[in-house]
């Protein structure tokens, strides 16, 4: 069975934002500006903190992942509210060079 966690990679997040919306994405969440409201298997709902603020939604159904942002700016594809939703949930990296 497929969850969202393995749906939401890096290719996907790639194929389905625009260049720009990855990279201020993926600026957003190392900036830590993701709140995480709602996650299970096949359903994400965050914060992402903005001037204003946007809920971001993933939600993976039998036809595929959909998703939807308050933001207007997620129709087709991904904005970067929902990139910074996703990467959100992606295991913080422990640099091993801590000797
Ligand atoms: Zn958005």
């Amino acid at each position: 069975m497929t969850s969202l966690d393995d749906y939401l990679t890096e290719k996907t997040l790639l194929d389905l934002a625009p260049p720009k919306a990855y990279v201020d994405g993926a600026a957003a969440a190392e900036h830590g500006s993701v709140r995480i409201l709602e996650r299970d298997e096949k359903h994400l709902r965050a914060e992402v903190a903005g001037s204003p603020m946007q809920t971001s939604e993933l939600r993976l159904g039998a036809d595929g992942l959909r998703w939807s942002c308050t933001c207007g700016e997620a129709a087709g594809r991904l904005c970067h509210h929902l990139v910074a939703t996703a990467l959100a949930t992606w295991p913080t990296e422990v640099p091993d060079d801590a000797e």
